[in-house]
């Protein structure tokens, strides 16, 4: 459920001015330390690592290309068939041992390459947003199809972002020789936080030493520790009554509906008095079928957002107190299950600092006025400020007083980094301003403007791999930090059980709706050169 980056910046810039007035202390990372960028390596490695990335610039068609299949398949949460097949088949290609399946997901894999230490995983969401189906480079609301989904949040960029890198970083492995194993892994269903637990509780990391993750902003990136946005529960709660005639002898009747509605009157109610720190959303799933008949069952979800473990265990208590209460008014019987989960994050510190002097290195792309015509459009449209693209690299972020949080977004890549040392690259492919999980989000997701950020981000992202590969003290501080820094005090406990299971049928029904339409429109690059060319879309188009 991480927002768009904007949202992430206004709450970073807020959490922000908040630590700057306040006292110093609390627990985790190391309040009011910006990090310090990791210095270059040995003159060899940053041979190769400059090597790589002009090698990445040479990849600059296949990385567009791997960009706009994955945006044209637009795929849901735990549905992602397509787009796994299509990405699982280029590394199969490439020499990539495929696990798939895995967790017991069927859309969840893992690409292998290589042999011994270090093991470096590179992860990236692949799912969609409902309904948010747009043309890309197209400045105002237009739908591809009305009421698909689509990639409202940009993660089609990702994961061929970290196979630009692997690909790129493989051939140097194998031209010197390097030992290491590169790990590639898709973040199935993120917006429902819905697969990473399953990852690690299935052993997806338990070999891993470093984890660098990638995810979609508007700026190049990356932070460190504690301190900004939530984690969550995502659950569902159904209540069973009794159906009768709702006109003829309603008496006889015990709605599953009113309960549903007297629990979210009781949270709102409740809202009130929790900590402000909170975030608590619904909706109705089922509310019954026609209102002459009572209905026998309804569900209501609820995500439960806090900005630590145990007040994240604590709001749920709360969640099921209020539903079995709403049961007891209406003499109906509840049920819950938990859908999806994530833990607040916290990232490496050393992962960090040395992916940041990579990002300084790199710098933004050169955007032409076609991209900045298509950003102050859509800013125009929203009436925001028309800041057109990131123009300067964003800071080291980190240090932040977990105390100073006031909550915000989650992404369960929050489990992950509560397991081995993460790191997030932001890489600027989408445009500044923007409301996050919704159409305006896809528009430059097909466009230069994504193809020049994955390819940065790629560059960035395959430099810090061999900085890893090649300086062994950088994984062993990223460990020490892990084990004396951050898990100090505190150890992952993960929100599901042993007998939890992958909530496999969300979105099901949604995709079965829009896929046979959805399917025409896959991108064909042996007869286009772009997506935005099969689409006949003029880029940039703007309202004037
Ligand atoms: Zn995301």
């Amino acid at each position: 459920m991480k927002s768009s980056t904007t949202v992430l910046t206004a709450i970073l810039t807020s959490v922000l001015a908040i630590v700057g007035s306040a006292q110093r202390g609390g627990r985790g990372g190391a309040p009011g330390q910006q990090g310090t960028p990791t210095p270059p390596g040995p003159p060899r490695v940053e041979e190769l690592k400059k090597e790589v990335a002009a090698d990445i610039e040479t990849m600059k068609v296949a990385t567009q290309q791997m960009v706009d299949q994955v945006f044209s398949f637009g795929e849901l949460g735990f549905q992602e068939f397509e787009t796994s097949k299509y990405l699982t088949g280029i590394l199969e290609k490439n020499g990539f041992r495929i696990e798939r399946g895995f967790a017991g997901i069927p859309t969840a894999w893992v690409a292998t390459w290589g042999n011994g230490k270090p093991v470096i995983a590179l992860g990236s969401d692949i799912d969609d947003i409902p309904q948010a189906s747009q043309k890309p480079g197209v400045g105002y609301h237009d739908p591809i199809i009305e009421g698909a989904p689509g990639h409202g949040e940009g993660h089609n960029s990702g994961v061929p972002l970290n196979v630009t890198a692997a690909l790129a970083v493989k051939k140097i492995m194998e031209r010197e020789k390097l030992p290491g194993t590169l790990k590639l892994w898709p973040g199935v269903a993120e917006e429902l936080v819905g697969a990473k637990m399953y990852y690690i509780r299935a052993g997806m990391f338990r070999d891993v030493d470093v984890n660098l993750f990638a995810h979609v902003g508007s700026n190049l990136g990356v932070s460190w520790g504690a301190g900004f946005g939530t984690g969550l529960q995502s659950v569902e709660y159904t209540f069973k009554g009794e159906s009768a005639h709702a006109a003829a002898q309603p008496w006889r009747g015990r709605s599953a509906l009113d309960a549903v509605e007297l629990m979210d009157v009781g949270w709102n109610f409740r809202r009130e008095h929790l900590r402000l720190q909170q975030r608590s959303h619904s909706v109705i799933v089922n509310g019954g079928d026609q209102p002459n008949v009572v209905p026998p069952n309804a569900s209501v979800w609820y995500y439960f957002r806090e900005t630590d473990y145990p007040h994240i265990k604590e709001l749920r208590e709360i969640g099921d107190t209020m539903a079995k209460a709403a049961a007891m008014m209406t003499n109906t019987e509840v049920t819950s299950r938990i859908l999806g989960a994530a833990w607040p994050q916290h990232m490496n510190k050393t992962v960090a600092e040395t992916m940041y002097t990579n990002i300084q290195t790199i710098g933004l792309p050169k955007w032409d006025d076609a991209d900045v015509t298509l950003a102050k459009g859509i800013q125009r449209e929203l009436k925001q400020p028309q800041v057109g693209l990131a123009a300067q690299i964003g800071q080291l972020r980190g240090g932040l007083d977990p105390e100073q949080n006031m909550g915000g977004p989650s992404d369960d890549i929050g489990d992950v980094s509560w397991n081995v040392p993460t790191a997030t690259l932001g890489y600027p492919a989408n445009i500044p301003n923007l409301p996050g999980h919704n159409w305006a989000n896809a528009i430059a997701m097909a466009t230069p403007i994504a193809h020049k950020g994955v390819t940065a981000g790629a560059k960035v992202q395959a430099m810090t791999v061999i900085d890893l590969l090649m300086r062994p003290e950088l994984v062993q501080q990223a460990w020490d930090y892990f084990r004396n820094v951050q898990t100090k005090d505190q150890k992952y406990i993960p929100f599901i059980s042993d007998k939890d299971q992958p909530a496999l049928w969300l979105n099901e029904q949604i995709m079965q709706k829009y896929g046979p339409e959805m399917k025409k429109l896959y991108y064909d690059p042996t007869k286009y050169k772009t997506y935005l060319e099969q689409l006949g879309i003029k880029y940039p188009t703007v309202r004037q």
